[in-house]
């Protein structure tokens, strides 16, 4: 089933608070519903911790709200989001490409950021059509929201399923 999933998000750097509490997660919750979407990914800098405990919080209140779990690591010159799903599997994808370096090898990334609007000048779409085809990375669109009000102004529309496979189909880092 394919999901309207935000797949690049700061929670805990748009409320300021590193404890997540049900007030905060009803104020996630509450602009997840209001953008649409179904869920989204918690991908702190260099902390996965924060994604699972927004998850566990989350799916406790409201169940019908997908929370993915992951991080935005620093892979010097580049940054990648790492999404944990479901089995054990990592999808990771380049985040805005181009900041703060060029992609130097596509080796263990299964997508690409083609759209963040916090970083709309580094991105060149071109190139990043070219680098997904050349080295098969599923084209994303994600808020990399720093505050609750940005969460989903851009997602993508795709299932679990799907990202499970891409990771798979290429490979485990
Ligand atoms: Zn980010």
């Amino acid at each position: 089933m394919k999901l309207k999933l935000d797949l690049h998000t700061h929670p805990f750097e748009a409320t300021g608070f590193r404890q997540i509490t049900p007030e905060i997660a009803g104020r996630l919750v509450a602009r997840i519903r209001e953008r649409g979407l179904d869920g989204i990914a918690v991908t702190e800098h260099a902390d996965k911790s924060y994604g699972f405990k927004v998850k566990e919080i989350v799916e406790a209140s409201y169940p019908d709200i997908v929370i993915i779990p992951g991080q935005e690591a620093n892979v010097w010159p580049v940054q990648v989001v790492e999404l944990n799903l479901p089995g054990d599997v990592t999808f990771k994808f380049l985040a805005h490409p181009g900041y703060p370096g060029e992609l130097t090898s596509a080796d263990g990334l299964h997508g690409i950021e083609i759209d963040n609007p916090l970083h709309s000048w580094h991105i060149n779409k071109e190139k990043v059509q070219a680098l997904a085809e050349k080295y098969n990375l599923m084209l994303l669109s994600n808020s990399d929201a720093h505050t609750v009000e940005d969460i989903g102004a851009r997602y993508n529309e795709v299932s679990i399923e799907e990202l499970c496979a891409r990771a798979r189909l290429q490979g485990q880092p």
